[in-house]
């Protein structure tokens, strides 16, 4: 490489003016190890025997001082975010304004250990466990939910090398900002237009041959407009705004769902990279966004990265699919895959 980076700078939001559009830039993450291909367990941070090399957890299942810690959760070394110190002064979202200045990023950017051990795949994390990892997840958004900082979280898994991972211990990561990204206020803004959405999404995925499984809480489908093969989203059969507020035993139909369908893609395309992401209601209130919260139905969206994502996609915001949703949906219910959803499912 012909140049430096600036690792000194702090994580800042800027404002595109023209495409009204925020990026963030986290000059620090350039420092990030990629040792997604040759990571050696005895090099590992996140395997338990160099715990040592990670900072001290903020959460872990079963609790926050168990020496043999199945799941945990600790800050990310180079954070894409940051809670800002009190002398850096504020730049409240609430009062933000978008303009050309750029401002600092200010949220909680966390990683999650799913496994004490050097496994690769969430298929390899015993059924109990991989259900602990979800309720450590609850716990650390109950934590997040009441800070008056944070407007709105996530949890994201980059699973494999075409989805960004570059860690290969598996893991997944919970970013918690100061603001509603532009994907939650467009999803708010439609239900307020049509408050049974979420309603009529689950009618007319069943009505169209759409649903992949469903769970007594959940409902997996293939949305209508699918932006790659296989994209299946997991939605809350019922409103609910938040991942956190539901009881733990919902946690285990999450945990079933998110096994049952990287074996299912797997079957399907062995070792297919895929993201997952988690879409709730934004914790502030906010007088534009409030009346959709009746009618949220919290979910998690999942992208097998099968197809790159290439220059007319990145340049009109259309993504091209190859595989009709009804169809798609027909070959993942083949699988099999979900056939052990009454028994939990150990790894494979
Ligand atoms: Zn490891």
């Amino acid at each position: 490489m012909s140049f430096s980076f600036d690792h000194s700078r702090d994580p800042t939001v800027h404002y595109d003016p023209l495409a009204d559009r925020n990026i963030f830039l986290a000059p620090r993450r350039a420092d990030r190890p990629n040792t997604l291909l040759n990571c050696r367990q005895a090099d590992c941070p996140f395997c338990i025997e160099n715990a040592r090399l990670t900072p001290d957890p903020v959460q872990q299942w079963p609790t926050l001082d168990s020496q043999d810690w199945k799941s945990r959760v600790i800050p990310n070394a180079y954070p894409v975010v940051e809670m800002k110190s009190s002398t850096q002064g504020s730049d409240n979202a609430d009062t933000y304004i978008p303009t050309t200045k750029s401002v600092h990023a200010s949220g909680i950017h966390e990683v999650i250990i799913e496994s004490p051990h050097h496994i690769e795949s969430v298929l390899e994390v015993p059924f109990d466990d991989w259900v602990g990892v979800w309720k450590l997840c609850q716990q650390r958004m109950k934590q997040l939910a009441t800070n008056p900082e944070i407007a709105w979280a996530t949890l994201f898994k980059n699973g494999g090398i075409q989805a960004g991972a570059s860690l290969a211990h598996v893991h997944s990561q919970l970013i918690a900002i100061d603001r509603t990204p532009p994907t939650i206020s467009t999803k708010c803004q439609q239900v307020i237009r049509q408050p049974n959405l979420f309603k009529n999404i689950l009618f007319e995925a069943e009505s169209e041959n759409r649903v992949v499984h469903t769970y007594k809480s959940f409902v997996a489908i293939v949305p209508s407009a699918p932006r790659q093969p296989f994209e299946v989203w997991l939605i809350r059969n019922e409103p609910s705004c938040f991942l956190h507020t539901e009881p733990h035993s919902q946690m285990e139909e999450v945990a079933r769902f998110t096994q049952q369908f990287v074996g299912a893609l797997n079957h399907l395309i062995p070792d297919a990279s895929y993201n997952w992401w988690l879409h709730q209601f934004p914790f502030v209130p906010s007088l534009l966004l409030d009346k959709a919260a009746a009618h949220w139905h919290w979910h998690l969206e999942v992208l097998p990265r099968i197809a790159p994502i290439a220059g007319f996609e990145l340049g009109t915001g259309y993504h091209i699919s190859t595989i009709p949703p009804d169809r798609a949906a027909g070959l993942l219910r083949e699988t099999g895959s979900w056939k052990e959803s009454e028994q939990p499912r150990h790894g494979s």
